[in-house]
């Protein structure tokens, strides 16, 4: 695909082998099956995907970009309950039954994805026991990651709260480094633009991050797990172990 060749956020080429965890779970015969039925997009940063409560027409399987989701507590503040990267699927509700977003679902991460319409999912859910334990599966993952989230937001600094988000984000993209603005990370974690500042400023001169002309680089990834509350090391453990009793 034209222009699929570099990442807007990662000062790096697309790895063609990040391709969508979910997917490659499923045996490949299943997955053969879905394939018909999955179109590749490349996907803006700040691209909406769902606007809360409107249908869910397509789900996506991002492979390079990274989507929040976003709840609202009025009608100027947002804050991220959500990621999802490589490792998931947007759209999880699409899977219990229901036809519309709780969250506004926002490209945070432009890349690439594969999307299906819900009319597919639906059918291709039902008749496949191994989509539904996968599709089951990521949804308690991110019921687990919102709720800690929720905790997160409420006792832990933003020092934390933004050492936590660096290293999800990593995560989730596969690079240490991603271009970002201190303006969208405050409003990701519904702090003041000043707090952020501060916040990064801390990390950097512990030298765990370095911020650069938009660019944020993770130094010392160790040093930043220490540093973020251990809300990460949570969520972490659960998504990592999350087959072990499958
Ligand atoms: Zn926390």
């Amino acid at each position: 695909m034209p222009g699929a060749k570099k990442n807007p956020i990662l000062n790096r080429p697309v790895t063609p082998d990040q391709i969508n965890q979910l997917l490659a779970a499923l045996p490949r015969k299943e997955y053969q099956r879905l394939l018909p039925h999955l179109e590749p997009v490349e996907l803006a940063f700040g691209a909406v995907l769902y606007e809360p409560h409107a249908r869910i027409r397509h789900v996506y399987f991002p492979e390079t970009c990274l989507v929040s989701l976003l709840t609202s507590v009025d009608e100027n503040r947002v804050a991220e309950v959500g990621l999802v990267g490589f490792e998931g699927m947007v759209g999880v509700p699409v899977a219990l039954g229901i036809a519309t977003s709780p969250f506004l679902a926002v490209v945070q991460g432009a890349g690439r994805a594969l999307r299906m319409k819900t009319a597919d999912l639906n059918r291709e859910f039902a008749a496949s026991a191994t989509l539904q334990r996968e599709l089951y599966c990521f949804t308690h993952l991110l019921m687990t990651q919102v709720a800690q989230t929720a905790a997160c937001n409420r006792f832990h600094v933003v020092t934390q709260r933004m050492a936590r988000w660096l290293l999800m984000t990593r995560d989730r993209v596969n690079s240490s480094e991603f271009r970002i603005t201190q303006e969208f990370l405050a409003r990701m974690l519904g702090v003041r633009r000043v707090g952020i500042t501060e916040a990064a400023g801390s990390l950097q001169r512990r030298k765990l991050i370095r911020y650069s002309r938009g660019t944020l680089t993770i130094l010392d990834p160790k040093g930043l797990s220490a540093a973020a509350c251990g809300c990460y090391q949570i969520v972490k453990d659960s998504y990592d172990h999350a087959h072990d009793h499958a």
